[in-house]
């Protein structure tokens, strides 16, 4: 039987990657917000725990899947929090996306409890979390990474160790850069085209036999031309994780100028009420400004 391992946060992602966890074996102790995905789970064999404290109490290693840094140093801190609960020789897995500057804060603060902690964010959306292939971008000591290894193998397919602790952070924060760019990119062509008459299914089709081929036009083409936009991956998490760029920037002297820009579209498509929107929506943004919706 393979060790227990404890699990926090049951959301969109938590959630089934907790189930490929015990599907590859693991024995599981959860713990989440809501009670009720917790419960969810038990009835799928996990133990329920009531508090992180009670996770780390029963759990060597423990995997976090949650929204921001303010819940992640939440969980992690207290009477309650994992690190009260942690052995030494204990070792956290932070797989939710969250800022490199509040990881290495946390994680030094683990070290003195003995505890160590591997920054491990994801790419891949719910369908990768379900499907067991995300791809993982891990930060920590060799040793660290190599006994979160195994856990990874379970829900990843890419895991790639790109350097010490909050290395994972900074990797994922250009993800996010490189991916709200390119939703940007594609979302001015299709307007333009479109203004000028041609149908915009026409330059996905031509644009993707050239050098300006991307996976947003691959993955999310349809939901532009069709104005679908049930997330996916949600504007409000996308906001935040240009804000963790854009933090980051500042902090090590990088400007980021048309990443500003686009974190500025995401806010006011919050505003108007299109936070839960995928990501894709930032379409209409550009739609708005040229008064002329796309195919129509
Ligand atoms: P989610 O909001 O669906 O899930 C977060 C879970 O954490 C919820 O179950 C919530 O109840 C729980 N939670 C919140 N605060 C808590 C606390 N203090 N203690 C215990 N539990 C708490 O979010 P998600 O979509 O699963 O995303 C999780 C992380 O993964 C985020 O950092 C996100 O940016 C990242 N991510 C998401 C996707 C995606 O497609 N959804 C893709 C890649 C990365």
């Amino acid at each position: 039987m393979a060790e227990r391992i404890g699990f926090i946060g049951l959301g969109v992602m938590g959630k089934p990657m907790a189930r490929n966890l015990m599907a590859a074996g693991f024995e599981l102790v959860a713990f989440s917000r809501t009670r009720a995905d917790v419960d969810e789970l038990a009835g799928d064999r996990a133990a329920a725990a009531g508090s992180p404290r009670e996770v780390a109490e029963q759990a060597a290693t423990t995997i976090l899947m949650l929204p921001d840094s303010p819940q992640v140093v939440d969980v992690a801190d207290g009477d309650d929090g994992l690190l009260a609960g942690a052995g030494d020789g204990a070792l956290v897995v932070d797989m939710s996306t969250i800022s490199p500057v509040v990881t290495r804060e946390i994680a030094e603060r683990a070290a003195a409890a003995g505890v160590g902690w591997v920054d491990a964010p994801v790419s891949g959306g719910d369908v990768g979390a379900r499907e067991g292939t995300l791809s993982i971008m891990a930060g920590g000591s060799e040793e660290d990474f190599g006994r979160a290894r195994p856990l990874f193998e379970a829900l990843g397919r890419t895991i790639v160790h790109v350097g010490p602790v909050g290395a994972g952070q900074v990797v994922k924060a250009c993800n996010q850069v490189v991916v709200a760019l390119t939703i940007e990119a594609v979302s001015e062509a299709l307007v333009l085209v479109s203004k000028e008459g041609v149908d915009p299914e026409v330059i996905i089709e031509v644009l993707s036999g050239g050098l300006a081929a991307n996976k947003v036009m691959e993955v999310r083409g349809r939901n532009f031309l069709e104005h679908d936009f049930t997330p996916g991956f949600r504007i409000d998490l996308h906001h935040k994780d240009l804000g963790i760029a854009l933090a980051t920037g500042r902090e090590y002297g990088v400007a980021l100028p048309a990443t500003a820009a686009a974190s500025e579209m995401l806010q006011a498509l919050r505003a108007r009420g299109q936070g839960g929107d995928d990501h894709s929506a930032l379409l209409t943004f550009v739609e708005d400004l040229a008064r002329h919706r796309i195919g129509g």
